[in-house]
């Protein structure tokens, strides 16, 4: 979907956008944090029934990235598209997930004032693990065992080949036994799982096992380190390492997301920033606010009611503007520079917060510019060029009739490298809008929003 923007010429902070390097495949490509998570999302909890549930695993996958970012720096990217750091499938994001996504845009899992350790495992089996028997660097108090009632996590079964299981440890380059009789436990972690085995006589950690079955017979065997092992014969409880989030738990706890959050990482807070900011929906049906300061930007909701009102084009319904408590926040949520004041997609604005706009003089001329963005995506037809609808939306907003009416080429218009060609090529849109009013009246103009440009202008 196309993006409009709003400009103003603010000196872009120093802290560059958030962005995500991803390795998919055999390439690298940068991407919008939300972006990457909306990927996550389709990736690891496609199955997912509960909408709160998904939320949670937002905020925990977002959190996950920010603090996780550059684990392959070494490598040239931040994430590889796996399991390894997070399973992402951009082939299977939905306009559900999007909007799940947006619902939580920019929110993190905070603790002692930075981003939590957030991860999540498939099914804990009734009981999450304590990190520190995983990772023991990466122990935290919200990371403890604690039992969990809601995944009565399936039973499963495995009995093991003895000559396979000998291949598989032998090709993962760990110590086999010649022959291999039985497998034992020989030491449990705090929650129960397996921490040692012993195979015949031969001593192996737990999940070294796991990964080396997983990787060379498959992870639909031993999936997870909760199990009791009697001659070859697994019997076992959940699945995957049991720390953090537990997604089926998650997904049948039927509580609001913050509060899911909440059970499987106590003592964290959800929010933008480390304060624990949170969103508040003002307003209606016709035009809704997101914000987090609900008393300062009550008057952007009503503004923009006023000037919903008072638009030549037809009103557009279910308009939300989202208003971000600093640049920062705006930055990460949107990837937009600094000197961007809002951004609009579809029925979606995104605004810098109105303190600031306000300060700059831009605080209304932003507002309906952005305004006029959403009446004009919502009539135009495809492939209207963007010089068109970028002109028209600040010939409405304020002619300009003075020079000569260049069109700007479309890359000057979206570029996001120089303020200034940028400010220019919006105002050479408006300008060559303006001219072509002058020349065929207002109605004329308008109407092309839906039949297309004619050949005469194109
Ligand atoms: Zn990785
Ligand atoms: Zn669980």
């Amino acid at each position: 979907m196309a993006r409009w923007t709003a400009l103003i010429l603010l000196l872009a902070a120093a802290a560059p956008a958030q962005t995500v390097k991803l390795r998919v495949g055999n390439s690298t490509r940068e991407l919008g944090l939300e972006q990457y998570v909306a990927g996550v999302l389709a990736g690891e909890s496609s199955v997912f029934q509960s909408r709160e549930a998904l939320k949670a695993m937002a905020v925990a996958a977002r959190t996950y990235a920010v603090r996780l970012r550059g684990r392959h720096k070494s490598e040239g990217y931040d994430f590889c598209a796996t399991t390894h750091c997070q399973h992402v499938d951009f082939d299977a994001v939905t306009s559900r997930l999007v909007d799940v996504v947006g619902e939580t845009a920019g929110e993190l899992l905070w603790f002692q004032g930075k981003p939590a350790f957030a991860c999540y495992t498939r099914d804990c089996g009734g009981r999450t693990e304590d990190a520190g028997s995983v990772w023991p660097d990466l122990a935290a108090p919200y990371l403890k065992s604690h039992e969990d009632p809601y995944c009565a996590g399936a039973a499963w079964q495995w009995s093991a080949d003895p000559i396979k299981v000998i291949e598989a440890l032998r090709r993962a380059g760990l110590r086999a036994p010649a022959r291999l009789n039985q497998i034992a436990i020989v030491e449990r972690t705090g929650s129960r799982r397996a921490r040692t085995l012993s195979l015949d006589s031969v001593r192996i950690d737990a999940s070294a096992f796991r990964f080396a079955v997983g990787r060379e017979l498959g992870w639909n065997l031993v999936r997870s380190d909760a199990y009791e092992v009697h001659g070859l014969a697994f019997n076992g409880r959940g699945s995957g390492h049991g720390v953090g989030l537990c997604q089926l738990g998650a997904d049948r706890m039927g509580r609001p997301y913050r509060d899911i959050l909440a059970f499987y990482y106590p003592g964290t807070s959800v929010g933008l920033t480390a304060t624990g900011l949170s969103w508040t929906r003002l307003g209606g049906e016709g035009i809704s606010l997101m914000t987090t300061r609900p008393n300062e930007d009550r008057v952007v909701l009503e503004v923009a009611e006023r000037m919903a009102g008072s638009s030549p084009l037809p009103r557009v319904q279910g308009i939300e503007i989202r208003i971000y408590p600093d640049l920062d926040t705006f930055r990460n949520a949107t990837g937009e520079p600094g000197w961007v004041a809002a951004r609009t997609d579809g029925r979606r604005i995104q605004m810098q917060p109105a303190s600031v706009l306000r300060s700059r003089g831009v605080l209304e001329s932003t507002i309906r510019h952005e305004l006029l963005h959403v009446t004009i995506e919502a009539q135009a037809v495809q492939g209207l060029p963007a010089w068109f609808r970028e002109g028209l939306a600040g010939y409405l907003e304020h002619p300009i009739r003075t020079g000569a009416p260049t069109r700007p080429s479309d890359a000057d218009l979206r570029q996001r490298v120089d303020p200034e060609k940028a400010r220019r090529a919006y105002r050479d849109a408006t300008r060559a809008v303006t001219s072509l009013v002058e020349r065929q009246g207002e109605g004329v103009v308008l109407g092309w929003l839906r039949t297309g440009l004619p050949p005469i202008v194109r």
